[in-house]
């Protein structure tokens, strides 16, 4: 098959040999490796569809692959697999102003979509943490949301159109530029969020929007973490739906602090990072009532940037958060489950309770205006009995995210990480509803076998 490949695709765009394949045998979830058998990288969709049909006759499995930036374990190989790496599809295709759309190949880089829109005075919303290195074919397919979620959604919010490649090597188009458009079932939507399983994507079609004309940032510190979640409540319940409402602990704070240097008080319990946008008034009257409401519940203190330069400085409080957890150390969990939003302060005293009681160091971290949050667990993979303890706080933060009506993951995805919690969030007849899905799609189990379900 191999040989094959190479005729098909060129030598130089598939890796056999083991240094090459080391770098394709993990994604950025921790703890979870597997060499591929090869790794291959296909230019367009005719290609893809000729490597399906190979890897259908030779009963090879294949793992599609963006930039491998996933937190469920989702583009890690199985044994003896074929990875099928989109980086090389990484054009532009189409930017149409009039009908407010970009059509691009998987490949994309999230921020080159993010910034073609920009320069045309255009805007892509979904903005994933992992933007400057994630694709855009990543991103459908694991719906990935990001800081603005809580007002402009997540990726299946901008998907009108994708071509994907079925198991069989066929080629679909699902969806097109209409605004409306009901004609049949939503295909789309299916592949969206599918994780690689169901086929592989190898066209998007986005929807853009207008750019917000203006955007007004605002920090604000607090001693106590239900002061923080009721300033939240509060906002939301004063009708004021901002673009980014996001969250960090103590611990995060500490660490963001030691990191990136932005003047954060060391006493804080809680910290919201708040962005409204849209029409300069606007934007400026709803900072203005947030501003009160925040001091009205108590905060510690309420910064607001003067300018472009001190927003991105304030917002780099909350996207630095990740990194700056990762430096304390060697193995950084992050973990990903959503709440009802006013379920909040209760999910993240069950997740202080849960790393007291297996004495593990875990902060917490999200977009509390999603109900989103991300308890990230810093250990080392080499301390087996922490490990274990590890384990057992991932189910338990499972099942108090469970136990609130909240779900196993917001936006990570199933992948190998939650796949042991899925059916316990579906039940039985959803579960079995969605491997008929895949069984009808893919009867083989050739495309990422083993991940969402076995
Ligand atoms: C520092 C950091 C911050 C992050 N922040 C966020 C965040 O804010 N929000 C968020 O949602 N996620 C976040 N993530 C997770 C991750 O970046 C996203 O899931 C992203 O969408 C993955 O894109 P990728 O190109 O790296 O995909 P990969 O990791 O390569 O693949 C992810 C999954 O998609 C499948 N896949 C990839 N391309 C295709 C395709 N063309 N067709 C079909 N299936 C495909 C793979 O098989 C796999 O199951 C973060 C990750 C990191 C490391």
């Amino acid at each position: 098959m191999l040989a094959e490949l190479q005729q098909l695709l060129g030598p130089e765009n598939v890796l056999t040999s083991r240094e090459d394949l080391i770098p394709y045998a993990f994604d950025g979830t921790a703890a979870l490796k597997q060499l591929p058998r090869a790794v291959v990288f296909p230019r367009d969709a005719a290609q893809i569809s000729a490597i399906l049909k190979l890897a259908r006759a030779h009963r090879t499995p294949v793992i599609t692959r963006g930039s491998g930036t996933g937190l469920s374990g989702g583009s890690v190989p199985v044994e003896n697999a074929l990875v099928l790496c989109v980086l090389k599809m990484d054009r532009i295709l189409e930017l149409d102003p009039r009908n407010l759309t970009l059509l691009a190949e998987p490949g994309v880089i999230t921020q080159k979509i993010f910034e073609t829109a920009d320069a045309v005075g255009l805007f892509y919303p979904p903005d994933p943490g992992s933007m400057k290195i994630s694709t855009i074919g990543g991103n459908v397919a694991e719906n990935s949301g990001g800081l603005r979620g809580l007002k402009y959604g997540v990726t299946r919010d901008y998907v009108m159109g994708l071509e994907v490649v079925l198991a069989d090597g066929s080629v679909c188009w699902l969806g097109n530029k209409c605004v409306k458009d009901v004609a049949g079932y939503n295909l789309r939507d299916l592949f969206i969020g599918s994780e690689g399983t169901l086929g592989i994507i190898t066209k998007v079609l986005l929807k853009l929007l207008p750019k917000p004309a203006a955007r007004q940032t605002l920090l604000a510190t607090f001693s106590q973490m239900d002061a923080a979640a009721e300033t939240v409540s509060a906002i939301i319940a004063a009708k004021i739906i901002p673009c980014t409402l996001e969250f960090l602990d103590r611990t995060t704070i500490a660490c963001v602090e030691a990191y990136a240097k932005v003047g954060l008080p060391n006493d804080a319990e809680a910290l919201l990072l708040i962005e409204t946008d849209g029409h300069p008034a606007a934007a400026a009257d709803e900072a203005t009532r947030i501003e009160d409401l925040a001091r009205s519940q108590g905060a510690l203190q309420v910064r607001r940037a003067r300018d472009a330069a001190e927003s991105a400085q304030l917002a780099l409080a909350r996207r630095s958060a990740f990194s700056a957890l990762a430096r304390r150390k060697p193995t950084t969990i992050l973990e990903d489950v959503t709440v009802p939003r006013s379920e909040l302060a209760k999910m993240i005293r069950s997740v202080q309770h849960i790393a007291a009681k297996h004495t593990l160091d875990i902060a917490v971290f999200g977009h509390f205006g999603d109900g989103n949050l991300h308890p990230t667990i810093l250990t080392d993979e080499r301390n087996t009995a922490e490990m274990e303890r590890v384990h057992h706080a991932i189910a338990e933060i499972v099942d108090a995210a469970l136990a609130l009506g909240g779900t196993i993951t917001g936006e990570h995805g199933v992948g190998l990480a939650k796949k042991p919690f899925l059916k316990q969030q579906l039940g039985e007849s959803s579960h079995a509803l969605l491997k008929a899905i895949k069984h009808t799609l893919d009867p083989d189990a050739l495309l990422n076998p083993g991940k969402i379900f076995d």
